[in-house]
């Protein structure tokens, strides 16, 4: 098997284990999706999502995140942790949304990043899923995981990772790989002892001889 045929096998195989990726940040306009993104730093997306419920009903501009009250919008989204930083992105972001782009979240990577708490990661997620732009791989923490054990990159910083995984895959599949090696990450490929025998991949992944045996040398009795 050539390593683009074992490319698309992942793909193809991936797609049928997930047919619905997923949960992710749930949004409905492109504001609500950079602010859930950006919660979603060191969180989940459950937990972000119950969090968000009642913030977006607050929180319906760009505006009213520039003149919240900081000590208000910390206790609001406590739960999503480093609530601190995450508040004054908020709050900054919202402030340079209405100075520089007229309340609006821009559809560039260069205005995406210019917007504090915005990382590539977070920029690619927007572009993509609000404005059906395919600039580059999302790697998060599962993605930057999963994606070294199938043997696609050895990338050691995430954006070096989104530009190999970016070189091995359509940019029509960017977000696709991006939500299927997130849903793949917290099903099967956990970080501590992926679950090899269960994995719809294994025959085409390199590492799954060495947990497997890892696994099965854990379970021996002395
Ligand atoms: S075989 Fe194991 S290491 Fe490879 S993708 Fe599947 S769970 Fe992850």
């Amino acid at each position: 098997m050539t390593e683009k045929d074992r490319i698309r096998e992942i793909m193809k195989c991936l797609k049928k284990a997930y047919p619905e990726p997923g949960p992710f940040v749930a949004w409905s306009t492109p504001l609500e999706l950079v602010v859930g993104t950006v919660l979603s730093a060191q969180c989940t997306d459950e937990r972000v999502n119950r969090v968000t419920e009642t913030l977006f009903a607050k929180y319906r501009t760009a505006d009213a995140y520039a003149t919240a009250d900081l000590a208000t919008l910390e206790k609001e989204i406590y739960s999503t942790g480093f609530y601190r930083n995450k508040a004054k992105h908020l709050k900054g972001l919202g402030k340079i949304l209405v100075e520089k782009y007229g309340g609006e979240v821009p559809n560039t990577l260069e205005g995406l990043l210019s917007l504090p708490g915005v990382s590539h990661k977070t920029a690619y997620i927007v572009l993509a899923k609000a404005f059906g732009k395919h600039l580059g791989v999302a790697v998060d923490t599962h993605v930057f995981r999963v994606a070294p054990r199938l043997g696609l990159s050895n990338a050691t910083t995430a954006d070096r990772m989104s530009e190999d995984l970016g070189k091995l895959f359509a940019p029509k599949d960017y977000l696709l790989i991006n939500e299927l090696f997130i849903t793949h990450g917290r099903a099967i490929c956990i970080p501590r002892k992926p679950k090899c025998g269960e994995c719809p991949i294994a025959n085409i992944c390199p590492s799954a001889a060495k947990f497997l045996a890892e696994n099965a040398d854990t379970g021996r009795t002395p």
